[in-house]
């Protein structure tokens, strides 16, 4: 079996809760192997970023340039392409810049590429057999990928458990290793995330609203729910995209990342780029008219029901009991 080397999401000193992810992905992958973690970024962060994932990989590779400071797929592939060995197996989490950066880097160490997956089935020979979705995740698919010359696979974010710390991994500084950081991509400025009138990442409870509530005038029963269950009101894109509520209350890899301890969900299909954005194991509730809705896969309680029905009953009995 080739070795595994994990590639680390960052942001701002902090590494995404992805990597822990991958690490647990790793082992998935092969219970008996030692995945080694990478971390590329800027002077000021990668050593931090380092030590926090250490306890999850039996070694941590740096780069450390300021060439590296800001995501750029161009710079990024010829780092990674210059200090992985060949034939080696590359996780890295399903996200836009993954997306950017991975099928090129594919090409460059003529490896296989899968992306998005979800499970890993087992290797039989070279070929590694995996699971991803299709169809806004009402159909699993098996796939199966070569790994005669190395694969990058990209994984999907909560598709499988963060693992345990373990030991300590050792640092291993390789930023002398890479020379070459030339791009024709230049860095230009980070727009930051509209701020709104409220943070639903901090929420405890949420009551977030699909496109299943069909108008804009039945949000207020959303907001009285929301009211009597002293929790905040979050959505999926659709609801933004119509201009109903604002950004800062969307969930998904678009949006939000939340960590409620209850996530009552109103009409919401569960799409992957939604559910993408529920982190942790909150208590999901989901109300739906389709029975065969995706979302009733990740749902504790699922409810069969029109949420125009089942909003004001809920609210009322919510009340009458106070
Ligand atoms: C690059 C990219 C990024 C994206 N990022 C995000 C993101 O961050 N967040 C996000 O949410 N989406 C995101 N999306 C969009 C995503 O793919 C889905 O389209 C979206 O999540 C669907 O939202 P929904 O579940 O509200 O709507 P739908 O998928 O249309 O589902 C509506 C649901 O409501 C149910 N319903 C309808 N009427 C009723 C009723 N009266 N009572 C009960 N149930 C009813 C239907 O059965 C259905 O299941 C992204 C897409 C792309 C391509």
């Amino acid at each position: 079996m080739a070795a595994i080397f994990v590639y680390i999401t960052h942001k701002n000193g902090t590494a995404d809760d992805s990597a822990f992810e991958l690490a647990a992905a790793a082992k998935a992958l092969d219970a008996a192997a030692a995945p080694c973690a990478i971390v590329l970024g800027g002077t000021a962060d990668v050593g931090q970023v380092a030590g926090q994932v250490a306890p999850y990989f039996s070694e941590v590779i740096t780069i450390a340039n300021d060439a590296l400071q800001y995501p750029n797929a161009e710079v990024y592939r010829k780092a990674l392409a210059t200090i992985l060995p060949a034939k080696s197996l590359l996780l890295l989490t399903h996200n836009s810049f993954s997306m950017d950066l991975a099928p090129g880097l594919s090409v460059k160490l003529d490896a296989a590429f899968a992306s998005d997956v979800v499970g890993f089935e087992g290797i039989e020979g070279d070929t590694l057999k995996l699971v991803r979705q299709e169809h806004g995740g009402a159909v699993s698919s098996r796939s199966a990928c070569g790994l005669a010359n190395g694969a990058i696979i990209s994984v999907r974010a909560g598709a499988f458990k963060p693992a345990e710390a373990g030991s300590q991994g050792a640092v291993v500084d390789k930023s002398t290793e890479v020379s070459d950081f030339s791009s024709k991509r230049s860095f230009v400025e980070v727009i930051a995330a509209e701020v709104g009138d409220i943070d639903i990442t901090k929420s405890e409870i949420l009551v977030a609203v699909g496109r299943g509530i069909e108008e804009e005038d039945n949000l207020a029963m959303v907001h009285e729910l929301a009211a009597a269950m002293g929790a905040d009101v979050a959505c999926s894109r659709p609801v933004v995209d119509a201009k109903w509520l604002e950004k800062s209350r969307q969930v998904g890899t678009s949006g939000q990342t939340v960590s409620p301890k209850v996530y009552l969900a109103l009409g919401i299909s569960g799409s992957f780029q939604h559910m993408g954005g529920i982190k942790g194991s909150p208590f999901i509730v989901a109300v739906n008219k389709n029975k065969t809705a995706p979302i009733f896969q990740s749902a504790d309680i699922g409810v069969v029901a029109d949420i125009l029905d089942f909003i004001p009953v809920l609210t009322e009995k919510i009340n009458a009991g106070k």
